[in-house]
């Protein structure tokens, strides 16, 4: 049987889920903008599931609006807020956003926007106070993922929001590895912005969700239909907005179950490691990270490598974000935290979901450190370091 340890990059759909969305790819296939009777019951699926999405987040059904993924919530937070407010040119940042934040600002700087990327520290966090020193009078946005994908990192969010809320700056958070895996609630938490994704809490792909706090300025991003009450346009992906609000009811109310169950699975799968393998360093913060996610670097070895030995024994994890497993740069995220090109390129992330158990530590193990084993014996760095060591 496979080991699936790679739900950071994206989660099984949840039975419940499909379940809640088949009706809605069979008879129910009414476009909800429509005005007789069948329609206005596949209506009413979407209004409930707004509902659902809001109650799960502490927010108002009108505060959340359905978009196409994460990554097109993060792009539109961007370029809404800055297109609401053109007299404001600058963006803050940090280092280690995900592609969809770090792109993005990347084009902006093409026309004509400064951005301060923010340093991290070695565990991969900022300090409110670096937040607060690098506002200028024309900061139009402050950026900040909640919870890094990679690393797994959580960042003091609520500080960051107590100031960008006292200078008045939209704060936009990244929270799409965070969402159904840490509690979240709008109602305490002042951000201005938060992006969503459903496949990486059980939800099917395809679907996301840009949570606007009530009186923030934001431009569209999509022009057309009149629909999201006009703030998104396009018709409605239905199953996927059901299949949404159904997994994240399932992971918010199993928080309280699933959290310390998987943050255990964590902290003894990094101790097995640890303990086991020698030369190989955690990556992230040691106690503020995403319960599911070990980010280790084996020295001497390409994590590359390393992840092709695992998938023919039927292990599946990554080197980091889906986006730059094949490139062989090494992560902007551990370059920022100050690993060497050597470590970076040793990264393994391993990230545990719902649906792994105590077995699979062993399991892993078993097929980890052998293929550790056979990569040093054939590493030149690891011989060179072996000679030098007699
Ligand atoms: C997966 C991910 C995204 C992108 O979401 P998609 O729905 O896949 O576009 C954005 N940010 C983070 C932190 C992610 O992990």
């Amino acid at each position: 049987m496979a080991l699936y340890l790679d739900n950071a990059a994206t989660t099984p759909l949840h039975p419940v889920a499909l379940a809640a969305m088949l009706p809605f790819l069979e008879g129910k296939f009414h476009n909800p903008s429509s005005v007789y009777t069948p329609a206005r019951a596949v209506r009413q699926a979407v209004d409930e599931a707004r509902i659902k999405m809001a109650t799960a987040l502490g927010a108002s059904p009108e505060e959340i609006v359905f978009t196409g993924s994460g990554t097109e919530a993060d792009n539109w937070a961007l370029y809404g807020v800055l297109e609401s407010n053109p007299a404001k040119k600058h963006i803050i940042t940090t280092k280690i956003e995900h592609h969809g934040i770090l792109f993005t600002c990347r084009a902006l700087e093409k026309r004509g926007y400064t951005v301060t990327y923010l340093p991290v520290d070695e565990h991969g966090q900022i300090t409110p106070a670096q937040v607060e020193e690098a506002i200028k009078p024309d900061t139009a946005v402050v950026s900040i993922i909640m919870a890094n994908n990679e690393i797994g990192t959580i960042q003091p969010l609520d500080e960051i929001a107590k100031i960008t809320r006292r200078k008045g700056i939209p704060l936009h958070t990244d929270a799409v590895q965070a969402v159904g895996h840490i509690p979240i609630d709008l109602s305490a938490l002042h951000v201005d912005l938060l992006a969503l994704s459903a496949h990486k809490f059980g939800g099917p792909k395809g679907i996301g969700a840009l949570y606007i706090r009530k009186g923030t300025r934001l431009a569209p991003l999509l022009y057309g239909g009149a629909q999201e009450r006009n703030r998104r346009a396009g018709t409605e992906n239905v199953a996927g907005i059901i299949g949404m609000a159904a997994a994240l009811e399932i992971a918010v109310n199993e928080l309280t179950e699933s959290r310390p169950r998987i943050s255990e699975l964590r902290d003894a799968l990094i101790n097995e490691i640890l303990t086991n393998i020698p030369h190989v360093k955690l990556n992230g913060h040691p106690t503020h990270r995403l319960p599911g996610n070990v980010n280790v670097s084996f020295q001497f070895i390409e994590g590359e490598s390393l992840l092709l030995h695992l998938d023919m024994q039927g292990c599946y994890a990554s080197t980091g974000s889906a986006c730059s497993s094949g490139a062989l740069e090494p992560s902007h995220v551990l370059m920022a935290m100050g690993l060497s090109h050597g470590m970076a390129n040793g990264a393994l992330r391993f990230s545990l979901g719902r649906e792994n158990t105590q077995a699979d530590i062993p399991r892993l193990m078993e097929i980890l450190t052998p293929a550790v084993a056979r990569l040093r014996a054939m590493s030149p760095l690891y011989d060179d370091y072996i000679k030098k060591g007699e």
